[in-house]
Parts: structure tokens; sequence; C-alpha cells
């Protein structure tokens, strides 16, 4: 009979947990006959520092579950927690026995808490660039043996430079002055360390590796704009040499000549005088705005195409370019209705050239004059009629950019007939350095 029920219990337990199970006492008189509890938990040993949740099951002796209320308790409380609901909390190494009571049943298991020794810290960043006054938070995975992840060790967060950066117990880190250093995190004896650079962030061209023409990249954001830091981010540069790694493919291994600071991309940020609303929402509005805003700001050398990642919005307009300027809308409608942010930048430099990569480009053309309104399939926007692979295609039907001028006839190569404007020799495609 005893079997029985046992049997017959042990199958409402879940089938993969481990239970343990003990009788309670002989049936106590008018308090009616003894109950059988199981504790059910999954692991015979927890990691210091993890949290696991322990359940009861209580049945009658017909078999039937009772459902009654269960306390819990700890045989050494100076080892762990365990809250009333079952949720058991190691805090040192050692053995432990967990009891939970329900009226007429009482059950135990034994488990045993451990501290397996850090074999690894890592920190979800290998290098970190950031400006001055910007602040960021590491986050550290602590690893024991055969990489199970371990919680709840001690953290110890330090720099090796305390004027280039601060950094808290938590692992903020906060920006103090331009420099090079690194942070360390030490957790028993095992570091990780992440390399840090510090840089001013430019609000001005800064002097030209190179004379010349050239394209100079700016990052602007409105007056009452949220203020992404693209600048130093890493991202326009990186969705820049995905953009010239296509160009080079497609001219044979010319690029556009960007122009540089000691060997990067030189990018000025820009806090425009204007709210995004003062800026204007039409295209050509946003366009002749932003054009003399930059102007008042110094940016303005003839010798120059400013290509402008604006953070703003406009409508019916992804981009425009002309005149010595291009632009891309990053908060813009399309004329579709769609979101011109649906083209996110590439991840990295070596990443296929997707719609934002084609987009600075198609503008940045225009702003060196092209496509010539005399080459053969030019209308009279500067574009080409087709076909709508071409990265200066606008016409009806969707754009689906992926080559540059392929019949080489309009405004790239060979075919381009005697006066017409030839991308092949313009001062700002240079030969790829290899
Ligand atoms: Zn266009």
């Amino acid at each position: 009979m005893l079997c029985a029920v046992l049997a017959g219990a042990c199958t409402a337990a879940p089938s993969s947990a481990p239970v343990a199970h003990r009788r309670a006492g002989p049936p106590l008189g008018d308090r009616g006959p003894a109950r059988t509890l199981h504790v059910v938990h999954s692991v015979d040993r927890v990691e210091v520092g993890e949290t696991i949740q322990l359940s009861a099951l209580v049945f009658e002796p017909s078999g039937e579950s009772a459902p009654v209320p269960v306390t819990w308790s700890l045989s050494d409380p100076e080892l762990g927690t365990l809250t009333d609901t079952g949720r058991l909390t190691p805090l040192e190494a050692g053995r432990v026995t967990v009891t939970a009571t329900a009226p007429h049943a009482v059950g135990a298991v034994g488990l045993e808490f451990v501290r397996s020794p850090v074999r690894r810290v890592e920190v979800d960043a290998r290098k970190l660039r950031l400006g001055v006054g910007e602040r960021t938070v590491l986050h550290a995975t602590v690893q024991g043996p055969e990489g199970i992840v371990l919680h709840g060790r001690q953290e110890r967060w330090s720099t090796l430079d305390g004027d280039v950066i601060g950094v808290r117990t938590d692992g903020t880190v906060t920006a103090r002055a331009e420099g090079r250093t690194s942070v360390e995190v030490r957790v028993e004896g095992r570091v990780a360390r992440v390399e840090v650079e510090v840089v001013r962030r430019a609000t001005t061209d800064r002097v030209d590796d190179r004379r010349g023409q050239q394209v100079h990249v700016v990052y602007a954001v409105p007056r009452d704009g949220a203020d992404r830091v693209l600048d130093l981010s890493g991202e326009l540069e990186r969705s820049l040499g995905s953009m010239q790694a296509w160009l080079s493919r497609q001219t044979g291994g010319r690029v556009l000549r960007l122009d540089t600071y000691r060997g990067e991309v030189d990018v000025t940020f820009v806090r425009l005088t204007r709210k995004d609303a003062g800026v204007g929402h039409e295209g050509r509005r946003v366009y002749l705005r932003i054009r003399g805003m930059l102007a008042q700001m110094g940016l303005r050398d003839s010798n120059k195409i400013y290509a402008v990642y604006y953070d703003g919005s406009s409508v019916k307009d992804c981009g425009r370019g002309g005149g010595g300027l291009a632009i891309a809308f990053l908060h813009g409608i399309a004329i579709d209705g769609r979101s011109c942010s649906f083209g996110r930048f590439a991840p990295s430099a070596t990443s296929p050239a997707g719609y934002m990569e084609f987009l600075i480009l198609h503008e940045i053309l225009h702003a060196a004059g092209f496509v010539d309104e005399d080459a053969p399939h030019a209308n009279d926007q500067h574009h080409v009629t087709g076909p709508s692979t071409d990265i200066m295609f606008n016409g009806p039907g969707a754009w689906y950019p992926s080559a540059l001028d392929p019949g080489h006839d309009d405004y790239f190569g060979e075919n381009v007939p005697d006066g017409v404007r030839n991308l092949a020799d313009s001062p700002y495609l240079v030969r790829a350095r290899a």
C-alpha cells in the first residue's frame, strides 16, 4: 500500500527532477493522518551566488495532491538565504539541509553549496573609444570550470590612468581627458583588460593630411536633436569603409578622396543653431539651411565636398546633393512614405554596402556635379533614367542600387562622350592605397 501511494505520488512530480521525500511522524490523533511531502530541486550542488527555486509537492495518503501551505527552513542560515517562497541563494560553501513543512507533512533534502574557482573574466568590449565627457558602462562575465557563469563574485575595477578616465565599482567609465589608457577588472586573481581611447570631439575641420580636392565628412545634429555620437562611435567610418570598398570594386581600385586627419577620416561634429523644425522638413529647404549654417561655422572650402549626415528629419527625401554639399537625412521620410532609417549603416568596413552607403555616395556624386545633363541617359535632375540598378537612377519604380554606370557611358568610364563630365577624370577619385 505504501509503495502504491509513493509510486502514484512520484508520477505526479516532474520526471527529470530528483525528489526527496520523508513521511511525517505517525498520525496525530484527531489532527488527521500523515501526508507525504516531496522537495523538488533541480540540482544537488548549487554555486555560491546563484539562486535556485525549490518547490514542495504534498500528497494525501490516498495519493491525491494536497493544496496546503508550506514553510521553508535552512539548517545553517549563515550559509545562505531561503525565502518564504523557496528561493535559495548560497552565500558560502558547505552542506545544508533544506526542510519544507506542511500540516501533517515534512520533507527535507541535503544540498551542497560549492564555490567554484574563477577561471576566466571577460568584458563586453575589447576596445573603447569615447569623447571627452562621455560615459559608458562595462559588464564583466565571470566564468568557472567548463565555462559555467559564476554570479555574485566581487569585481574590482581600476584604470591605469585616472586622469584620462574615471571608473566606478560597477564598471561605469567616464572619459575625462584626451589620451589612451586601459581599464581592468579583477575577480579573484583573474583579470580582463579593455583598451580605452579618449578623443576630443572635432568641431572644426582639422588640419588636412593632404591638400587639394577632397570629401569632408560632417555629423550634424539639430539644436534639439539627440546626439548619437556617430562621429566618435566609428559607425560613420565603418559605413564609409564599406562604401569605399564597393566603389573600388566598381572602378578598378579607385575610391573617393576623403579628408583625413592623422590617417583617420576627419569627421566634424556640428551642433546646428536651429531646432529640427526650424531647419525645415522639405529637402531643398533643409539643404539650404544646412549649407548656410555650415558656412557660418567656416565649413565652406570650395575645394571640398561636404558629406553631411544630418541627424534630423525631412519629408519626401532621404538625401539631397548638389553644389559641393551632400546630405543624408537620417530621420527622413522617403517619397513612398517609408522611413529612411530603414537603411542601417553597414556594420563593418568589410560588410556589403547597403542603402545608407549608396545613399551618401549618390548624394556625393550629385555634389560633384553628376550626372551631367548632357549624358546619354540623363534627365534634367542629374539622374540617369535607367537601369534601376544604377546608383544614380531616379525614375518611376524602385531603386535597386548595385552598379556604377553599368554601361560606362553616362558618368563613369570609357564610353562617356567627350564633353560630358566623367567621374574617371574627377580629382575626387583617387587610387586606393594598398
Ligand atoms: Zn539623386
